[in-house]
Formats: structure tokens, C-alpha cells, sequence
């Protein structure tokens, strides 16, 4: 026989072996005991009873599945609304929902960035818009990360539409974008701001509003923003938020939105309620962000390396990715979930642990989380 058109893919799969850098599922039991700090459900709403009862009350109206992409059969009333409500909650003229907040992002860059356009992007970018910029017919210069003179020295070049693309603040670290100096460079050379809030809605600003409320850019002409429903709002999707006119471009022009199923009326109907539920409980996106700092400083002031969180997300150095490894492991042992950042997720090599904060965190489980972390460290 042959030799395999797979074998390829054994050789790299030996090679990741070797390296130790081998990924593999693990089903998430329903009844854990495990204190999560490694999900992203950081206001602690993805099983608010409101949040549940809503997906399972949109999945009786509306059926299992949107049953169509939104431009044929699956724009529902949910869809309508939730639309309505996060451009008013976040600020923004308009908003458009999609199945997720990788599909928002790769809309969001691929349709403002034409034929003759210049995408100038941040080192330390999301996948998704990296994937983005990769798909986009405009050309892409990435820039040293979270620095407004090297986007003003790409600007320099253009010649067509510009666009800056940048996290606002980034998965890894969970540190911030410079927004109001990025967005200070692209009035001087007339370029767009499109930022990606995935972890900055629910947490930033005030009462979860968001980075670009923070940084007092919301509802500006030029500037657009993705959001994911998944982190703070519990549920899944993604929306891309800005002018009204850019949202009816997208509608029209977005591969991700026209040729994608639309988001499931259950995840809308999720994603509403929890929307509804932080307008009702602001006081979610302070906590999130003060259980932040207390991880941080509890751990640093124990001698761990982090880096301060802006938002919900904290980062731990850790020695070696099998250092990491085998730390996430103990925590594990110990009845704490937490992430493990591991080459090639990390194009720096450096490991991490990453810890995400949550408002529903009582101090008690805090206290636990803190010395679980240091003792499995040891
Ligand atoms: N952007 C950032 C910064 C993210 O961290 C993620 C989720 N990992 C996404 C986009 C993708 O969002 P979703 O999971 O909704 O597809």
C-alpha cells in the first residue's frame, strides 16, 4: 500500500510529544466540585437561574436552532432586541449578532479593510483577528505591541483606508490597549478604530459598559467594536458594534454573517437576560475586577511573578511549559480549575497560568484559590 497522506500529521504529532506540548479534551463534568477559575464566565451568570430559564424559554419559542442563516430564516424578534439592547447598553449607534465572537471579529476586519486598505495590527492580537487581517483583501503591518507611535509610523504609508486593530484588553496577559492614544493617532491620519472588548464588556467601564465606554470612545463615528456574548454574559455569539451605516455594510457585505447560520434563539435569549440582569446588578463588573486585584496582589505579594490585571484577567508566570503543566495539574488535584498557556498559544514561549477573576466569587473561595495556587507552586 501507499504510504498514508497522513503521515504528516504523525510526525508532527511525535514531534509534539517530544516537546511535551500534546492538548487534549476534557469533558467538564455537570456536577463539579472544582472551584473555576479557568472559564470565562466572569460575572458568574452563565447558570444564573434568569440566564437558564431564558435559553430554555427562547429554545421552546423559537426551536433548537435558528433554522437559517439571519438574511433568510434566522432573524428572530430575540435577535432584534438583543441588537437593540447592547448598542444602547455599550453605547453604540448600532449592533449585529453573530454565532460567535470569532465570526464578529473576522466580519469585523474583513469587511472595513477592502482592496488598497491598510490593516495596522498589534502584536499581541486575538487569533481571531489576526485570522482576520489574514482574510482581508487590505494589507497587514503588524505593529510592536501596545504602542501608538509604531501604529502612527505604519499609518505614514498608507495610501487608501486605514484601519487600526487592536484587543482592548489582551487574552493572554490581561493587560490594556492604549485606546485613547490609539485613537488620537487614528484622527490624525483618518483611520478607523476597530477594537476587540471580548474581555472588557461585563467588566470595564461603568457598570460593565465596556473598554470603549471607559476610554470615552463609545458611539464615536470612527470607531467599531466586536464583543462575544460568551465571557461575562454566559451564554455564546458575538456582535460587532459601531455607526449605523458600517452595521448595514456588513449586513450586506460580511461572508461571516451572510453565509453563517444565525446565532441559536437560546443563546440570544441567554444572552439578553444576562444583558438585562448586569443593567439591574451593575455592581458585577466592580466586583470582577476587585477580585482581580486581590488575586493579583495575593500572589505577588507571595512572590509570584503576574502582570496587573486591567480587567478580569490575571496572568502568572510560570518557569517552563511542563512547570505549568504540572502546577494546572496540582491546583486541579486540589479542587481549582485554573489555564495553562503553553507554547504555541503563547508566540512569546513564555508559560502561564491564567486565572479569571469572577464576581461570584465569595471571600472564602478567594482565600482557597490563593493558597491552592501558592502550595501547588511549591
Ligand atoms: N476575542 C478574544 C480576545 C477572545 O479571547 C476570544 C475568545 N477566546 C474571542 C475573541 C472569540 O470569541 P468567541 O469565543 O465568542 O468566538
Amino acid at each position: 500500500m501507499a504510504q498514508s497522506p497522513f503521515e504528516w500529521i504523525d510526525e508532527q504529532a511525535r514531534a509534539r510529544r517530544r516537546a511535551g506540548l500534546v492538548r487534549t479534551l476534557r469533558p467538564r463534568p455537570a456536577d463539579s466540585a472544582l472551584l473555576d477559575l479557568a472559564g470565562n464566565d466572569y460575572l458568574g451568570l452563565a447558570r444564573h437561574p434568569e440566564v437558564t430559564e431564558a435559553a430554555a424559554r427562547a429554545a421552546r419559542t423559537w426551536g433548537g436552532g435558528a433554522t437559517g442563516s439571519r438574511l433568510v430564516s434566522g432573524s428572530t424578534e430575540l435577535h432584534a432586541e438583543l441588537e437593540r439592547e447592547l448598542a444602547g447598553f455599550c453605547g453604540f449607534e448600532s449592533a449585529l449578532v453573530f454565532s460567535s465572537g470569532y465570526a464578529a471579529n473576522l466580519a469585523a476586519v474583513t469587511t472595513l479593510a477592502p482592496h488598497g486598505s491598510l490593516i495596522v495590527s498589534d502584536a499581541g492580537n486575538h487569533a481571531s483577528l489576526i485570522d482576520g487581517c489574514r482574510l482581508a483583501r487590505g494589507t497587514t503591518q503588524v505593529v510592536a505591541h501596545a504602542d501608538p507611535d509604531a501604529v502612527r509610523k505604519a499609518l505614514h504609508t498608507r495610501t487608501g483606508p486605514a484601519l487600526v486593530v487592536s484587543d482592548t484588553v489582551f487574552s493572554v496577559d490581561g493587560d490594556a490597549a492604549p485606546l485613547a492614544d490609539l485613537a488620537a493617532a487614528c484622527r490624525e491620519f483618518g483611520a478607523a478604530l476597530v477594537t476587540d472588548d471580548a474581555h472588557g464588556l461585563g467588566v470595564l467601564g461603568d457598570g460593565g459598559r465596556g473598554a470603549l465606554w471607559a476610554a470615552g470612545l463609545a458611539g464615536a463615528p470612527d470607531v467599531v467594536t466586536t464583543v462575544t456574548l460568551s465571557k461575562s454574559l454566559g451564554s455564546q455569539g458575538g456582535a460587532v458594534l459601531g455607526p449605523a451605516h458600517v452595521i448595514d455594510h456588513l449586513v450586506n457585505a460580511a461572508r461571516t454573517f451572510i453565509f453563517d447560520t444565525g446565532l441559536a434563539p437560546a443563546s440570544a435569549g441567554a444572552a439578553l437576560a444576562a444583558l438585562r440582569l448586569l443593567r439591574r446588578e451593575p455592581e458585577r463588573a466592580a466586583r470582577a475586577r476587585a477580585v482581580a486585584t486581590a488575586l493579583y496582589e495575593r500572589l505577588t505579594a507571595a512572590g509570584l511573578e503576574a502582570v496587573r490585571p486591567h480587567a478580569a484577567v490575571v496572568s502568572v508566570r510560570a518557569p517552563s511549559p511542563e512547570q505549568a503543566l504540572r502546577w494546572a495539574a496540582d491546583c486541579r488535584e486540589a479542587g481549582l480549575a485554573v489555564g495553562c498557556f503553553r507554547p504555541p498559544s503563547v508566540p512569546d514561549g513564555i508559560s502561564r497560568l491564567r486565572l479569571t477573576a469572577r464576581a461570584d466569587l465569595t471571600d472564602g473561595q478567594l482565600d482557597r484559590a490563593v493558597r491552592v495556587i501558592i502550595e501547588a507552586r511549591r
